[in-house]
């Protein structure tokens, strides 16, 4: 099969290579999109490790099912569309029996930890794809993945509709947050220095933050700098909710939390079987619609140049398998 690796930091090159098995609790998928997100491009640049090269890269995929399993208990059929859920847990342990997947130790990343989808086929378990309809375009469904992210950050916080939302940082992973959320009905107010970020949340319906902008009940901080959390902190309602969704913030002090009366939450990926099913049923019904988001479609002799314009570009490109 044709396949497309890494054969050193930011070089890819078109290969070919066997066919993987199907497993008994697998599906073989021929692959038809991938999108390209933030760890693809840290593994595509030499900043995130992988299995040694040649290293087939890829997380964010959707294909067509070209063979099932001996084992494999969902009722498939070959030939049906499936996105993949790229992060696979081990099903069994504390975490994962306590809805906390994100947290489980066994978890494994497709592209990153075990071999990814950039190739013709893949075979991956059964139990991580969901089924999608072909009448959703693939510029939507190559998104799911950040999608399920944002949809279990707004899960975590307890968002609900009508309430104001105040986001810090409108990274990609910010932008998809400030889609999940506008959809689930909240206010969104978005404090971002880059403009063209900012624009890209206005037009998803967010609004810009100006000073002495208040009464948030809920605060996302995805600025990724330490001080920016203290900065905002004062337009929080009483009560109100922090979620951080990176690991740089410096949360506020137990004094400021007692008298307050403050929620701090983290929120880290997505959580196993739930958030991504809801996300590509979101999809499905248009509840949400990222397509502007992921504008950028190039074929896989572009391969290269997708995986430098996701480092550098905030809307979202990714791949369409014609060879
Ligand atoms: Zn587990």
């Amino acid at each position: 099969m044709r396949a497309v690796v890494l054969t050193g930091p930011s070089r890819l090159e078109a290969v070919e290579l066997d066919p993987p098995e199907c497993g008994p609790h697998e599906v073989l998928l021929a692959m038809s999109a991938l999108g390209l997100g933030d760890q693809d491009v840290a593994a595509f640049r030499g900043r995130r490790p992988v299995g040694p090269v040649p290293w087939l890269l890829g997380r964010q995929g959707v294909g067509e099912i070209a063979a099932i399993g001996e084992r494999v208990t969902r009722p498939y059929r070959l030939g049906q569309q499936v996105v993949v859920e790229p992060d696979f847990c081990c099903r069994g342990c504390r975490a994962c029996a306590a809805w906390f997947s994100s947290a489980c130790p066994e978890r494994v990343s497709l592209g990153l930890d075990r071999p990814g989808l950039l190739a013709e086929f893949a075979a991956v378990p059964a139990h991580f794809t969901w089924p999608a309809p072909r009448a959703v375009p693939l510029e939507d469904l190559v998104c799911a993945e950040p999608l399920a992210e944002a949809v279990a950050a707004a899960r975590r916080a307890a968002a609900q509709p009508r309430q104001r939302a105040l986001l810090l940082g409108a990274d990609t992973r910010g932008l998809f947050l400030c889609l999940v959320l506008r959809a689930r009905g909240l206010e969104v107010t978005v404090r971002e220095p880059i403009t063209e970020r900012l624009d890209l949340a206005c037009s998803l319906g967010a609004q810009p933050w100006s000073d002495g902008d208040d009464e948030f009940d809920v605060l996302f901080d995805n600025s990724g700098k330490r001080g920016a959390l203290a900065e905002s902190l004062d337009g929080l309602l009483p009560g109100g909710t922090v979620v951080l969704l990176t690991g740089a913030a410096a949360p506020p002090d137990g004094e400021e939390l007692f008298r307050r009366q403050l929620i701090v939450r983290g929120s880290h990926g997505y959580d196993h079987p739930t958030d991504f099913p809801a996300t590509v049923d979101a999809l499905v019904s248009g509840e949400f619609a990222p397509g502007k988001l992921a504008r950028r479609r190039y074929s896989l002799q572009g391969a290269n140049r997708a995986f430098e314009e996701a480092a550098v570009n905030v809307a979202k490109p990714w791949l369409s398998y014609d060879w």
